[in-house]
């Protein structure tokens, strides 16, 4: 453990190169670029999870080898859904458990672990995993599954700060990865986070921090009519007081749901810099049942928000799935791009895959304008399905940004007497048509790379009331298989026009999220362990790797002395064993495990060996 460095020291080498600098905004702003380093979830604020490197290409990557392989060790594994961040020869991956690794980028030396002490009855809904860190000066950061966010000295492991946002008895905890932004109006530097928490009947906030304090400047919730902050005092509240997407009751007051109404950001942001605006996906209402919550939207949930890095206003709001009663929810990733329309027009735009099966295009700048209404309907540029047999809703309208459900599709309320209601087949089910594991987009080749599943689900009511740290669904399932000949579905899509330009059929469900190079290539990682690259342009199966466990997390890639590596974490896990039902069986045999894999060329491995 030799890294640290006293500031004198630092300082020398700060002078020598950029390489030992602490970490800004311009470096964190320029992340797609710089070849050296990953230092945001999503490889930048656009979280396009492209790569500029093509050493490892179509032409080479049959010579792709692994360079080491780690074990994050310990009894208890699970879900290992990390992106490493890498920044000056180090990899920070967190593991299971709110663990996090810094790790010789080169070698595999661990440098330092910091294990988070977590106390017993925290209330992970879908595992106990994490998607990674953030980075910035010389501190990287993490979510805690205790619903605390932490700042560790990136050189020791030691703690820095520790801030505690909500109870985890009432079920919020923190699963995704933190980002940081720069507010072009204060000046200042953010760390934004949410946290989860939607089954349990949690109230959905997203946090602006000071990242080198931890201090709270402002907190948002997603709930309409809930009251936010701004520098520890109440600021405003979300869309309007009085909350008209939600019912009252007889007497005139609000129903239970709304107290108690989701919308959890626990995914990461995306920030778009020309209009300054944090854009974030929303979680499903609560409860799940939609009837407790019938008539009304119940915004701003199952949608995708948009917000002001100064104040924490939300400003716009699309909607994707209105009383969201399948747990469709909006937290998928949204990636920023240049979407050009049928008409020959070019838009800044945002792409956003749901677990509702559809695949949106929205206008980044009509829904980062402040001030006016804040759900935006209008906003919608494109919609169209990126998985078969949707079963409900036939399509997204595109004058009014609203879903044309299929009637029956709500399964009904019970009957007098009874405690369930009849079951309905939904397509997706709840998991969706993809879930929380990031597709990735590649300028070059103008495709959007998504890891979709196709499977269905029997869907019923039940009776729900809310009580503290209990699950609030109000809905029962069993997810089941749809087509005979597989579950997973790697597909590369048009975002103009919807096609299909290939697709990868895998026998178990998808959860690993993609990544595409500019050498022709997209990575992801299998269910039963395989580590994959793909022909980015005909969807050619170009070289495999089996790393021992299923692979639920996102890849990375960096170059370091002219070597270009690409990282993943390997661990079966997450939702899918928990909850897929008839999928979960057919992912029994899943070794579990703990690890993270380096890979590169074969053509260096010897060099790399006599320095
Ligand atoms: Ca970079
Ligand atoms: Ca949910």
């Amino acid at each position: 453990m030799t890294r640290y460095l006293n500031t004198a020291a630092a300082l020398a080498l700060a002078a020598a190169g950029p390489a030992m600098a602490e970490v800004t905004w311009e470096d964190i702003a320029r992340d797609a670029e710089t070849t050296g380093d990953v230092l945001m979830y999503g490889f930048g604020p656009e979280a396009q999870r492209f790569s500029p490197l093509d050493q490892v290409s179509d032409d080479t990557v049959a010579r792709l080898v692994p360079a080491w392989s780690f074990s994050f060790g310990d009894e208890r594994q699970r879900g290992q859904e990390v992106q490493a961040i890498v920044h000056d020869g180090v990899i920070y991956a967190t593991g299971s458990y709110s663990r996090m690794f810094a790790l010789d980028a080169r070698t595999g030396e661990k440098l330092w672990q910091f294990s988070a002490r977590l106390p017993e009855g925290i209330r992970p809904c879908c595992d106990v995993i994490n998607r990674g860190a953030a980075i910035y000066g010389d501190l990287v950061f993490m979510g805690l599954l205790d619903a605390s966010v932490v700042a560790l000295d990136r050189h020791t492991g030691d703690v820095v700060w520790r801030k505690k946002f909500a109870d985890y008895k009432l079920g919020y905890t923190m699963t995704g990865a933190p980002t940081i932004v720069h507010d072009a109006v204060t000046g200042r530097d953010l760390l934004i986070h949410g946290s989860s928490g939607d089954e349990f009947g949690v109230v959905g906030q997203l946090f602006a921090r000071d990242p080198l304090t931890g201090e709270e400047i402002w907190m948002r919730p997603l709930v309409q009519g809930h009251m936010g902050r701004y520098m520890g005092e109440e600021s405003t509240p979300t869309g309007s007081a009085e909350a008209p997407s939600w019912p009252r009751d007889a007497d005139g007051n609000l129903v239970e749901a709304w107290h108690h109404g989701g919308g959890a950001p626990w995914q990461s942001a995306s920030f778009d810099t020309e209009t300054n605006t944090i854009i974030i996906g929303a979680g499903n209402p609560a409860p799940w049942n939609g009837w407790e919550r019938w008539p009304g939207d119940s915004l701003f949930t199952s949608g995708q928000a948009y917000v002001d890095p100064s104040t924490g206003e939300l400003v716009g709001f699309y909607q994707h799935t209105p009383n969201d009663t399948w747990d469709f929810s909006g937290n998928n990733e949204i990636i920023l791009f240049d979407y050009t329309d049928a008409q020959g027009q070019t838009h800044r735009a945002g792409a956003h895959a749901d677990r509702n099966g559809f695949f949106y295009v929205t206008d980044i700048d009509a829904l980062s304008k402040r001030g006016g209404e804040i759900n935006r309907p209008g906003a919608l540029l494109n919609a169209f399905p990126f998985v078969d047999e949707i079963s409900w809703a036939s399509h997204i309208d595109l004058e009014t940004g609203r879903p044309v459900e299929v009637e029956g599709q709500r399964p009904p309320p019970p009957a007098p007497g009874e405690t369930r209601g009849a079951a309905v087949q939904v397509s997706p089910p709840f998991l969706g048509g993809k879930n929380w594991n990031p597709m990735s987009y590649s300028p070059r080749t103008g495709l959007f790379y998504i890891p979709a599943n196709h499977w269905q689900e029997d869907y019923w009511t039940e009776e729900v009331s809310y009580a503290p740290g209990a699950a609030y669904l109000g809905m029962g399932f069993t997810i089941k298989q749809k087509f005979e000949d597989h579950v997973g579905i790697l597909r590369a899509m048009d975002p103009a026009t919807g096609e299909i330009a290939w697709e990868r059929k895998e026998p178990l469900p998808l959860w690993a999220g993609t990544m595409a190079t500019a050498g022709n290539l997209v990575f992801t990682g299998t269910s039963d362990g395989f580590f994959k690259a793909f022909d980015a342009t005909t969807g050619e199966e170009l070289w495999k790797f089996q790393t021992g466990s299923g692979i639920v997390s996102s890849p990375v890639t960096w170059e370091e002395d002219g070597v270009q590596y690409i990282g993943v974490a390997s661990g079966y896990g997450g939702a899918v064993p928990l909850w897929g039902g008839e999928m979960a069986k057919l992912t029994r045999d899943v070794q579990q495990g703990g690890s993270f894999w380096v890979f590169r060329l074969a053509d260096f491995q010897e060099a790399a060996n006599r320095n």
